[in-house]
C-alpha cells in the first residue's frame, strides 16, 4: 500500500511515519509513505496557495488550482489514488472507515489549512473525512491519525495479528464493543487487586468475564455503540436492563 499526503507542511509527517509500529511497518515494506509539498504546484513568485474568500469573511482559503493540479499530477503515475480530503464537514472517521481504507492500494490525503479549501477542489476527491467534532489548524494531524489507524490493520504490521481483531470497535471477537479492562503485574497494588478470574488460568472463564466486562463498559461509556454491536439474545437483554 502507498499512502501519500499533499500539504503545505510536508515535513510534519516524518516523526510519525518513522516511529514505533508504523515506522517498523514502513521499513518492512508493508506500506510506503510520501509527503508532497503543495507549493510545488504553484506558478507565482510567492508560491501562494491561499487567497481571500469571495463574499468576505475572516481568514484565507486554499486555492483550487494548485490542489487540482497536484492531485492530477500525483495521480498521473501508478495506480489511481483514492483521494481523501480532510475537513470538519466530512464523514466522521471510525474503525470501520479505517478497515475500509486499509483495503486500498493507494491513498492520497489532502490536508487543508487556513479557513479551509475552495469548494470546487473537493470534486477531485473520492471522500471527505473528519476525525471528530472539533476544529484543528490543519489536516496534517488528521492524516497522521488516519494513517496510524490504517497501518496497524495491514497484515504483518502488528506482531500479533490477534491484537488488532480483539480491540474496541472491531467486528471480530468483541463484536463492536469497547475493549474489556486489562491489567498487568503486580496482582495487588495500593489495595487495588486484579480480578481473581484473570489469575485463575481458566481460559473459558476469562473469556466470559472479558465479554461481560466489555458489554458492561460499553453500556456505561458508549451506549450509542450497543445497538450496532453483535450480541447474543441474553447479552441484548442484559444491555437493556
Ligand atoms: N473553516 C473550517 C470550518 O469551520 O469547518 C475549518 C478549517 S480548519 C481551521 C483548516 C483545515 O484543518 C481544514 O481544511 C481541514 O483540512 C483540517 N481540519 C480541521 N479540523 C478537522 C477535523 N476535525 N477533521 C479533519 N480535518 C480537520
Amino acid at each position: 500500500m502507498l499512502i501519500e499526503a499533499l500539504s503545505v507542511f510536508p515535513d510534519m509527517f516524518e516523526t510519525v511515519i518513522s516511529t514505533s509500529i508504523v515506522g517498523r511497518a514502513r521499513r518492512a515494506g508493508i506500506f510506503d509513505f510520501r509527503a508532497h509539498d503543495l507549493r510545488d504546484w504553484t506558478h507565482d513568485r510567492h508560491r501562494s496557495v491561499d487567497d481571500e474568500p469571495y463574499g468576505g469573511g475572516q481568514g484565507m482559503l486554499m486555492k483550487a488550482e494548485p490542489l487540482i493540479e497536484a492531485i492530477e499530477s500525483i495521480g498521473a503515475h501508478g495506480p489511481r489514488p483514492h483521494v481523501v480530503f480532510f475537513t470538519p464537514c466530512g464523514e466522521r472517521f471510525s474503525q470501520h472507515g479505517a478497515e475500509r481504507l486499509a483495503a486500498r492500494e493507494r491513498i492520497l490525503f489532502v490536508c487543508g489549512r487556513y479557513e479551509g479549501i475552495d469548494e470546487r477542489a473537493l470534486a477531485w476527491g473520492d471522500e471527505c473525512i473528519s476525525i471528530g467534532d472539533y476544529v484543528l489548524t490543519g489536516g496534517e494531524l488528521a492524516a497522521m491519525v488516519v494513517t496510524d489507524a490504517i497501518v496497524r490493520l495491514l497484515p504483518g504490521a502488528l506482531g500479533d495479528e490477534q491484537s488488532a481483531r480483539e480491540e474496541s470497535f472491531s467486528a471480530g471477537r468483541l463484536g463492536g464493543l469497547l475493549e474489556y479492562p486489562q491489567y498487568t503485574r503486580p496482582a495487588s497494588f495500593r489495595g487495588m487487586d486484579v480480578p481473581d478470574v484473570l489469575l485463575s488460568g481458566d481460559h473459558a472463564r476469562v473469556a466470559a468475564w472479558r465479554r461481560a466486562s466489555a458489554l458492561e463498559r460499553t453500556c456505561r461509556c458508549r451506549p450509542d455503540l450497543v445497538d450496532g454491536a453483535d450480541l447474543t439474545d441474553q447479552e441484548r437483554t442484559r444491555a437493556n436492563e
